[in-house]
């Protein structure tokens, strides 16, 4: 039988058709359109419009593999970086020639970049402009090919140039949210709002930064004030997501503990609310020990009953809790915490783990294979199946690696949960905890997931599968 606890609701949600333009040094960009513009190509992607030189571009091809929103794409509210909209007429007299300069070969060309910081000791405040505009230009092309560290660097780099542009405070702000450090993200923006008071940007970043900080007030003033100043169908949608919870929740209790913000519903008792927090905060220590990190500010978690479950997250009905970046789970009846709901509160905070950890990057089957195993999950009942499925259809074993599992039907979602789990046991038992928590690095620097795997493991899907089997043959065969 498959048991199935949840989905983190790890939707590969609206991906666009895109386009992959291919440079002459062999890399490849993902973008969601790409547009020729004389000697340039510009070209967007969620981490917003970005541009080449047309030399450096060999071609570019339709249809290639979608670019999606990280964000969205691990159930969270969708959020593009600002806009900009705040530029400064200096930064823009110099950005044509910067730009020209600072990407040769598909890279940044970093010895220019030292160059005009070189150029900015002699004090001259456009020397010292175009090395903040360097860098900023720099943080955006790492961002948009995944590296966010970088990015960060670059854009705090920046702002050591030019402390109060609002732009590059933004978009350090919008770096610090991707990585889920929302507390420092608001250093960013309450500098820039100092700057720009009445930027809509700056008013929808502080929303999400509260969002993710469990401050829904605070969180529904800003996106409301950021919908004043602005039309904004992302902002829109976020709103009417957290007015939603915000009803919902108001009638809650709150506790806090280390490292947990936890809402419950009045039919819960205090001492169950209690119970659930000293349970998490054991939890939390025992995950951050194996993965060796965590998450930086606090989680949040919901506690709710059967019904209001379903009507909040309009999940399909198989899934027994959710993770859309606050923990939520049905604990209708409960007075106390039992074994099972003690297994369903630590896979769902693996979840808040990898999540963190690798970026918003991890794949469903990692998400699933890993916090399954965290709650002590092993393939012994499933072997068996498995074994028998990878012999008679083996087309429909390497479907957990890319399908919407928010879409499948009971038995499909049952049989990937149970291959994603092998999978993880398989890695863990050929490589250990250090090669998956390699793994996760690789994505939280950009890796698509089939690369970081095959990077550290030298084996793509189909040998980690083939492995898979070996091990289920190996470890439960008769
Ligand atoms: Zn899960």
């Amino acid at each position: 039988m498959w048991l199935l606890f949840c989905a983190n609701a790890a939707a590969p949600a609206a991906m666009a058709q895109g386009h992959t333009i291919v440079l002459k040094n062999g890399r490849r960009i993902n973008a969601l359109s790409v547009l020729e513009d004389g000697d340039k190509v510009r070209y967007e992607t969620s981490a917003g419009t970005l541009t080449l030189p047309r030399a450096i571009v060999d071609h570019v091809e339709s249809g290639g593999l979608p670019t999606a929103n990280a964000a969205a794409e691990n159930g969270k509210l969708s959020l593009r970086p600002p806009a900009g909209s705040a530029s400064d007429p200096a930064l823009a007299a110099s950005e044509g020639e910067i730009e020209a300069h600072v990407f040769r070969d598909g890279e940044v060309d970093r010895s220019y970049i030292s160059e005009l910081e070189n150029d900015a000791r002699s004090g001259k405040s456009l020397a010292n402009w175009n090395a903040a505009l360097g860098h900023h230009l720099a943080a955006q092309f790492e961002a948009a090919h995944g590296d966010l560290d970088l990015a960060l660097a670059d854009e705090r780099q920046a702002l050591i140039y030019a402390p109060q542009h609002p732009v590059f405070l933004m978009n350090a702000a919008y770096l610090q949210l991707r990585r889920s450090e929302y507390t420092l993200s608001l250093e960013y923006l309450e500098r820039a709002r100092r700057v720009a008071p009445e930027d809509p940007d700056v008013a929808k970043l502080t929303g999400w930064a509260y969002f993710g900080l469990n401050k829904l007030d605070q969180a529904a003033v800003e996106w409301q004030h950021a919908l004043a100043l602005r039309p904004d169908p992302e902002t829109e949608a976020a709103l009417k997501k957290v007015l939603r919870d915000k009803e919902e929740e108001s009638q809650y209790k709150e506790n806090e503990s280390r490292h947990f913000t936890l809402r419950y519903s009045g039919a819960s008792e205090p001492a169950m609310a209690r119970d659930v927090l000293r349970t998490l905060e054991h939890q939390f220590d025992a995950i951050e020990s194996e993965l060796s990190y965590a998450p930086p500010d606090s989680i949040g978690v919901i506690l709710y009953t059967q019904q209001t479950f379903a009507d909040i997250t309009q999940a399909p009905a198989w899934v027994g809790a959710l993770n859309d970046g606050r923990i939520r789970v049905p604990v209708q009846g409960l007075s106390s915490v039992t074994p099972e709901l003690s297994r369903v509160l630590k896979h769902e905070l693996t979840h808040s783990f990898i999540q963190q950890k690798t970026r918003g990057r991890a794949p469903t089957w990692l998400q699933e294979g890993l916090a399954q195993w965290m709650e002590g999950k092993r393939s012994d009942a499933n072997a068996a199946a498995l074994i028998r499925m990878a012999v008679t259809s083996p087309e429909q074993v390497a479907a957990h690696f890319e399908s919407d599992w928010m879409k499948m039907s009971n038995e499909a979602a049952g049989a990937a949960y149970a291959w994603a789990l092998a999978n993880v046991e398989s890695l863990l038992h050929f490589g250990g905890m250090t090669d998956l928590d390699r793994i996760m690095d690789r994505m939280a620097a950009g890796d698509a997931p089939e690369a970081a795997t095959k990077t550290i493991t030298r084996s793509d899907y189909n040998g980690l599968t083939s492995e898979t089997v070996a091990y289920l043959r190996q470890t439960y065969g008769n």
